[in-house]
């Protein structure tokens, strides 16, 4: 049988503008229409960011996340994930006030970021404290943590703050960001270090940022890893043209996948292949 691969569809972010692609989805009506088309063209994963309906820059407010995530399970039955860094740049906030709305809202799973850098010209303080922290809350409430890794030494992180003192029992989910300026260059010789690195029983996606999102993502689905793709991490369907919709890149992931030989992982797939916590 071939493989599965998973698709993740990361419809908003908290970058992008208006300004750089006029289809970006803010609202919740917006995010959760796109969710369900990308739902349909194949992703049965949702990384969610909340925005203020209005002037559509990054918040954490929890009522809006509410909003979000009712907009998106009513709309179609897909695996659910919040970020706990959204704001973390931008807004300043506490550890505590970014593990809010998980604690909340409870979804399938949530972003823990596997340490602290320069994201651009800003902070991202992620410190061991505040992944002890997460980890151990998400345990509690039976929430997947997606460690997100941005370069090689993170993934020590993520041995040595939670694996070995035994704060939550491994397999992990790993997603491999790459091609933010602060951390990894997005090249193939970087994915195949960040892969030799973990063990070989976790779950694993590659994000590649611009455009490296199809073409490195591609790599990874042969090297055994899946794939995230939509507008927080890429705004074009191919050089120079702006994607319509977050559908139109997890459809062209699903046609790329399936040319190669493999298959598209439905939701049952997914469920059974991520090491939830809620199975
Ligand atoms: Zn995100």
């Amino acid at each position: 049988m071939s493989r599965k691969v998973i698709i993740t569809v990361a419809p908003t972010g908290s970058i992008p503008t208006w300004a750089d692609n006029p289809n970006l989805p803010v609202t919740p009506e917006e995010v959760a229409a796109e969710t369900k088309r990308s739902f349909e063209a194949g992703a049965t994963v949702v990384h969610l960011h909340a925005r203020d309906p209005n002037s559509g820059s990054p918040t954490s407010d929890l009522e809006v996340f509410r909003a979000y995530l009712d907009a998106v399970r009513d709309a179609c039955p897909i695996v659910t994930q919040i970020t706990t860094g959204g704001g973390a740049t931008t807004l300043g906030l506490s550890p505590e006030d970014r593990l809010r709305p998980v604690v909340e809202l409870r979804p399938d799973s949530a972003s823990l970021n596997a340490g602290s850098m320069n994201f651009g010209r800003r902070l991202f303080p992620n410190l061991p404290e505040v992944m002890e922290l997460y980890a151990t809350r998400m345990k509690e409430i039976g929430v997947m943590p997606e460690f997100e890794v941005y370069d090689l030494s993170m993934v020590q992180n993520v041995e040595h703050w939670i694996r070995r003192p035994g704060l939550l029992d491994p397999p992990y989910q790993i997603s491999f960001v790459m091609g933010v300026m602060g951390g990894i260059p997005a090249t193939i010789k970087n994915l195949v270090a960040l892969h030799e690195s973990i063990p070989p029983e976790y779950t694993w996606q590659t994000v590649g940022i611009g455009r490296h999102q199809l073409t490195l993502g591609m790599v990874g689905t042969l090297m055994g890893g899946n794939i995230r793709v939509g507008f927080e991490d890429n705004l074009y369907l191919s050089r120079g043209v702006l994607a319509q919709s977050n559908a139109e890149l997890v459809d062209k992931a699903a046609r790329l996948i399936r040319e190669f030989g493999m298959e598209v992982a439905g939701l049952d797939d997914t469920r059974e292949m991520l090491p939830l916590l809620n199975k």
